[in-house]
């Protein structure tokens, strides 16, 4: 995941592109990859030397699947042998804009994007990306077809932040959970923060799945180190409308009990926030990843683009968390909505929380973790409390445009 802050860091000086590229570390070369039919679609499988930042969306007349990529090299991908399907009649791949390139997928049916993912291995960095299209149906791939808006992508005015879908479609939710595979988190006895966020993300993600309304990506669903900038950039690839990040840390002295909400703050608000969020940076800064510089150059260029709009978003986000985890749950930590520097939080236009569901060090907390009931509660909790808030930025949404 390194190569993802390089590519990320770029993405502060799109004018220039392509130089810098190869002075700070190259381009993502094309590895192998297909395009075939599958039982009820087709699937779309490219394997590149490094994760990069892309997208996916579908367009109409004809029916497209389309897939842009950052800093690609395409060098060697064939499209006419990459293409083994009858469903895709034909396959273009080239530039797009300075610094990006485009892969084009002409559909012989309108098979609409069932399930799109980017898994980067964590021994080679290499990125494989799958992306599956299901059964034919006109409707369903009409109603989701058109570029998707995102600020990202091609740097509009704050203004254009695209707002959560008004009613109408699922809202995608990023889980996060905190830490996995060389950084294991808070550590109990065997208990590791990492194992109990990935379990715990699975469940919720179970949750939201069954309630409808929602869609669900995960940035990890492996025991694997992703850094928290990556983490960042797969909630936007993911064309996440919100971004939740899932912990449960310990403190080194006194009991600490309940959950408790962050949202970001320029600079923490007391000194343990502060703390709590710096040993977050450095265990990415101990995991070999140097954020300090790469995180200034995106900040500045990107990340304050849509702040204005997004800092009350998320802090009506993370009441309305509270308020469903209290409701779930009964208690809460005494303070309990705070802000710290998270990098994690830094998306400029994700409503973006991150969520201590409880603390490692203290021993009711900790069976509370690895207890599937509780659990059960704290994942209806923040179900309840995302549909709540979900309901109420649509409508704010609305005002907004007047
Ligand atoms: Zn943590």
């Amino acid at each position: 995941m390194r190569r993802i802050l390089r590519v990320l860091s770029l993405l502060g000086c799109l004018s220039s592109g392509a130089v810098q590229a190869q002075e700070l570390g190259g381009l993502a070369q094309f590895l192998e990859g297909s395009v075939r039919d599958s039982r009820v679609g087709a699937e779309v499988h490219l394997k590149v030397s490094q994760g990069v930042p892309w997208r996916v969306f579908t367009l109409t007349d004809p029916d497209r699947l389309v897939v842009d990529f950052r800093e690609v090299d395409w060098q060697g991908a064939d499209p006419a042998a990459l293409r083994q399907s009858e469903k895709v009649t034909a396959l273009r791949i080239g530039g797009f804009r300075p610094g990006w390139s485009r892969l084009v997928a002409v559909l012989a049916l309108p098979m609409p994007l069932q399930q799109a993912g980017l898994t980067v291995d964590a021994e080679t960095g290499a990125a494989e990306l799958l992306l599956r299209l299901g059964a034919a149906d006109r409707a369903a791939f009409d109603a989701r077809a058109g570029a998707p808006q995102d600020p990202r992508w091609d740097l509009p005015p704050a203004s254009a932040v695209r707002p959560v879908p008004q009613g109408a479609g699922p809202v995608v939710v990023m889980i996060d959970p905190g830490h996995g595979g060389i950084d294991p988190g808070a550590e109990a006895g065997s208990a590791s923060e990492a194992d109990l966020m990935l379990t715990f993300a699975r469940e919720l993600r179970e949750v939201l799945l069954r309630a409808g309304g929602f869609e669900v990506a995960m940035t990890r669903d492996t025991d694997s180190f992703i850094s928290l900038e990556g983490r960042v950039a797969l909630a936007h690839a993911a064309g996440a409308d919100v971004f939740v990040s899932l912990h449960a840390d310990s403190i080194d002295e006194g009991i600490a009990r309940g959950a408790a909400v962050y949202t970001l703050a320029e600079d923490a608000s007391d000194a343990a926030s502060a703390a709590l969020a710096e040993r977050h940076d450095r265990d990415d800064l101990l995991a070999g990843v140097d954020l300090s510089g790469a995180d200034d150059r995106v900040a500045n260029v990107l990340l304050d683009l849509a702040r204005l709009d997004n800092t009350p978003r998320s802090q009506a986000m993370a009441q309305h968390l509270l308020d469903g985890i209290r409701n779930a749950v009964g208690r809460v930590h005494k303070r309990p909505l705070r802000q710290a520097g998270f990098s994690v939080l830094k998306a400029a236009d994700i409503p973006s929380a991150l969520i201590e569901l409880g603390f490692l060090s203290t021993a009711g907390e900790l069976a509370n973790l690895q207890d599937p009931a509780w659990r059960a509660g704290m994942a209806a909790g923040i179900r309840d409390g995302l549909q709540a808030w979900a309901l109420e930025d649509a409508a704010l949404a609305r005002l907004r445009r007047q």
